[in-house]
């Protein structure tokens, strides 16, 4: 780029990701990677600049989601794959999800664990090898012996044998400790642990606690000394308020929040990110035959209509809500479908909007750089075509996307 050149982003509407409402014919000017700043009407380009015109348009932020599983889709196929796939598969197939990602409009995701290729698609992502999103990474989530995130829940016992805290399967406090230590050493931006069991792991029940309080408190306490945002996958009741007396920042999914965890989470500022699209799409899922596991079928039918019940719930109450999907257990790039399902349960559509730019950028440290177009900050912009605030599907299709001031989509 040559000097002082400059980008001026004309917006028909500007939704900055902090206002209330949007405001009319904007300019963003961007140079290099910054937004410079933002003026009223459309102003006049000087000799070498660009104009990009998105007068017919509603500018948002970048888009973020705070529940992704990048390296993976789900499918019948998951669970053969484990067996089948390298690394190097993986982190193919990695490539070309956070593609799609981007091009949806999410310029920021938080991945909540696969194998650690993750941390390696963050790398070259961040060294323009390879196009995606600004990841924010658990590495492996944590889980205990025969937990949601066991790697070797189903195996047979030659091929299981008896994964450690070096895999993120920890028993005992100490083991916890290490355990995010590992990942630290692993190069992962924040922990997630399976607090309860899971939907689709092979095993029969969701709802009993899979940790013990010593082991949260040891999670918790060593991620805050690693500056890491600690995330608990938890569907049953006992389990989940049990995470968030240890003080975890994230409840994800969240299916059988009582009225009790939702006071508790209030009063401790715990953060609830419900994928509701996952539910969605699991419970759609587990009505063709075969389509999941007999293990898993059953558990799936139930949780998917219960998140959403859920939600609603939670919502009216006044727990802090954040975007997330658990993109990878439906097809990566329909991340926006969450939108809809919030703003169906009750949720207005700029606080959905809020939810996935100002707030997560919040809660992840980095709101000084990203999460809302303001003056400073990082080109993170997209834009769609229609009004989010009337119809908030619009967000499904979205036709401009700038990353770090980079135009990928236009
Ligand atoms: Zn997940």
């Amino acid at each position: 780029m040559s000097f002082s050149q400059q980008t001026l982003i004309y917006c028909g509407s500007l939704i900055d990701g902090i206002a209330n409402e949007p405001k009319p014919e904007m300019t963003i000017v961007v140079e290099g990677n910054i937004i410079l700043t933002i003026q009223e009407g459309y102003i006049l380009p000087k000799e070498f600049d660009n104009v990009i015109d998105l007068k017919d348009k509603t500018v948002l932020p970048g888009l973020w989601d705070m529940h992704v599983h990048i390296e993976t889709e789900g499918g019948p196929g998951k669970y053969i794959n484990r067996f089948t796939n390298n690394d190097a598969d993986v982190a193919y197939d990695a490539a070309v999800y956070a593609r799609t990602t981007l091009m949806a409009g999410f310029t920021t995701v938080r991945d909540l664990g696969g194998s650690g290729v993750n941390i390696s698609l963050r790398k070259a992502i961040n060294e323009g090898k390879v196009i995606g999103p600004r990841i924010y990474t658990a590495g492996k989530a944590i889980a205990t012996t025969g937990g949601h995130a066991d790697p070797t829940n189903g195996y047979n016992k030659k091929l299981a044998g008896d994964p450690g805290p070096i895999d993120g399967v920890v028993n005992g406090p100490d083991e916890a400790t290490k355990a995010v230590r590992q990942q630290y050493k692993n190069g992962a931006d924040c922990i997630k642990i399976t607090a309860t069991a899971g939907v689709l792991s092979l095993a029969k029940d969701g709802s009993g606690p899979q940790f013990q309080m010593d082991e949260l408190e040891a999670i918790v306490k060593t991620s805050k000394e690693y500056g890491f945002v600690t995330a608990a996958h938890a569907h049953g009741a006992e389990g989940m308020k049990r995470a968030v007396l240890a003080g975890i920042n994230t409840i994800e999914h969240g299916s059988f929040m009582t009225e009790e965890i939702m006071d508790l989470m209030i009063e401790k500022g715990t953060w609830y990110v419900p994928t509701l699209t996952a539910g969605q799409h699991v419970a759609e899922k587990a009505e063709i035959d075969g389509y999941y596991p007999e293990i898993v079928t059953p558990k799936a039918k139930e949780i998917g209509p219960q998140i959403e019940k859920t939600f609603a719930k939670a919502y009216k109450k006044g727990v802090n809500i954040m975007f997330g999907t658990d993109a990878g257990v439906f097809p990566h790039g329909e991340n926006s479908r969450e939108f809809g399902y919030m703003v169906e349960a009750g949720m207005k559509p700029m606080e959905a909007i809020k939810s996935a730019t100002s707030i997560p950028a919040k809660v992840m440290g980095d709101f000084g750089k990203v999460g809302s177009l303001e003056q400073g900050k990082l080109a993170d912009i997209v834009a769609v075509e229609g009004n989010p605030l009337q119809k908030i599907e619009v967000l499904e299709n979205i036709s401009f996307v700038m990353k770090d001031g980079v135009v990928y989509k236009n």
